[in-house]
């Protein structure tokens, strides 16, 4: 059973100026708990993609389905309940809140969910021993390093226990010794879940890591993408 599939799908932009085609027409299917990368330049339609996946934004047109979900036909306050409750999101820069310690910004997103203060601690616990913050957990992001940030970030995502892991250039602001220190990070956290994640870059070393790719140019998918059925301009029918 695939986790997602998109169908046609357009995003449009309206500015003052003009009508800016952020998305033209993709298609494709990922497998459930797969490790997806979406590469290409800047402007490519990278995170209008991750944006339309996660729910952040309904598309023009087309089909976003994520497992029984069928994002395009949601209310704004049904996308809001499906991302609190299936996705995580990792940013570019990790986006902690700076007067939280490190414990304090993991178990945010668990504040939506009803959970015992036992229930909270023992998974942000057990999230900060398995990244390796254990000893920063009450430290404040300014204290921590940008790779201790990120990681952060990535424990943050992760402590819903998420279906969909997002991560829009998750090592763009870093060097490329930390960026490469945050994919294995990422890799190591998506080999022992089922969850899927799906990371973008512009950056081929960081690529590699990935079973699948979607190559994106100027809202389009490329032929040199791999894993993922259906790619290309041809429109794919999902069932009845
Ligand atoms: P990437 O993440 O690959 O850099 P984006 O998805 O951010 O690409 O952007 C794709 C295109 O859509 C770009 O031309 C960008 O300028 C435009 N765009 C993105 N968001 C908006 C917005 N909110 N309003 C207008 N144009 C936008
Ligand atoms: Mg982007």
């Amino acid at each position: 059973m695939p986790l997602i599939a998109v169908r046609d799908l357009y995003k449009q932009y309206a500015t003052p100026q003009r009508v800016v085609r952020a998305l033209s027409g993709i298609s494709f299917v990922l497998a459930e708990g797969g490790l997806c990368a979406i590469v290409g330049p800047s402007g490519s339609g990278k995170s209008t993609l991750l944006g339309l996946l996660g729910g952040l934004d309904s598309p023009t047109s087309g089909e976003v389905h994520v497992g029984p979900f069928a994002l395009h036909r949601m209310s704004p306050a049904q996308r809001t309940r499906f991302r609190a409750a299936r996705v995580g999101f990792v940013f570019q820069s990790s986006n902690l809140v700076p007067v939280l310690t490190a414990a304090e910004n993991v178990a945010l997103p668990l504040t939506l969910l009803r959970l015992s203060a036992r229930e909270r601690s023992l998974k942000v616990d057990t999230l900060l021993h398995e990244l390796g913050l254990r000893e920063v957990a009450h430290h404040r992001p300014a204290e921590l390093s940008g790779g201790q940030q990120q990681r952060v970030g990535i424990a943050r995502a992760l402590v819903t226990a998420p279906a969909l892991v997002l991560a829009d250039e998750p090592t763009a602001h870093l060097d490329s010794r930390t960026g490469r220190d945050v994919m294995d990070v990422l890799q190591s956290m998506h080999r022992g879940r089922s969850t899927t994640f799906i990371f973008s870059t512009h950056d081929p070393a960081v690529e590699s890591i990935a079973d699948e790719r979607i190559a994106l140019r100027d809202g389009m998918i490329m032929p040199t993408s791999r894993g993922c059925k259906n790619h290309g301009d041809t429109p794919q029918h999902l069932g009845p």
